[in-house]
């Protein structure tokens, strides 16, 4: 199992199949332990974590570990707490309205190799194309605002906490008010339980 891990984690790094769709060198950002404790599914990596390597280091980024999780960098960022992956590996490119969407051939050919040999107590999908990808034909809403369950284990869906998103927020007022509470009592209870 360890074995089929590292294999896999060289494999994903090593990919470039994207280079012509992209018209740039891919760059895959992803990485945890395979036992980290929750795996976080969103999008595709930011153009910063493209330049620079570090995931959710953007605006969206700090929402989410400061605000909507109330974690430190040093928690977030502890491969034995997160393994961070998304639909793409790759930072994909811009539209001229933001980031194109992630080449779903990504998520068909490593994503599904993932969730076959990662370990988590906990799944967590951010943003309604992660949603679809793993909960096709539900209601994006319905799967905010409920527990679901992925693989036999308690899974979390989130919006995109990216700036871009304010409509959904403001059509949402309970997410913040309500829901985010639960869903951060549960990061907690799995992050600070011993095992
Ligand atoms: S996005 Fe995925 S499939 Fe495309 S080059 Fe990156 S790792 Fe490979």
């Amino acid at each position: 199992m360890a074995n089929n891990f590292s294999e896999l984690v060289r494999e994903i790094k090593a990919c470039r199949d994207c280079r012509s769709l992209f018209g740039f060198e891919p760059n895959p950002v992803f990485g945890g332990n395979q036992n980290a404790k929750i795996l976080q599914i969103s999008q595709a990596p930011s153009n910063t974590a493209h330049a620079t390597g570090k995931l959710w280091a953007d605006k969206g980024g700090e929402k989410l570990k400061y605000k909507w999780y109330q974690i430190s960098d040093k928690q977030f960022y502890n491969p034995k707490n997160f393994y961070i992956t998304a639909l793409a590996h790759c930072y994909p490119g811009k539209t001229k309205s933001g980031d194109k969407n992630p080449p779903i051939i990504c998520a068909k050919k490593w994503l599904v190799k993932e969730l076959e040999v990662l370990n988590p107590q906990l799944f967590i999908v951010i943003g309604g194309l992660a949603a679809k990808f793993l909960f096709p034909d539900q209601n994006f809403t319905n799967l905010i605002f409920n527990n679901q369950i992925l693989k036999g284990e308690l899974c979390l869906v989130l919006p995109h906490p990216s700036p871009q998103n304010i409509k959904w927020f403001k059509d949402h007022p309970d997410f913040e008010s309500k829901r985010l509470p639960k869903i951060r009592k549960i990061i907690h209870d799995v992050l600070y339980r011993q095992k």
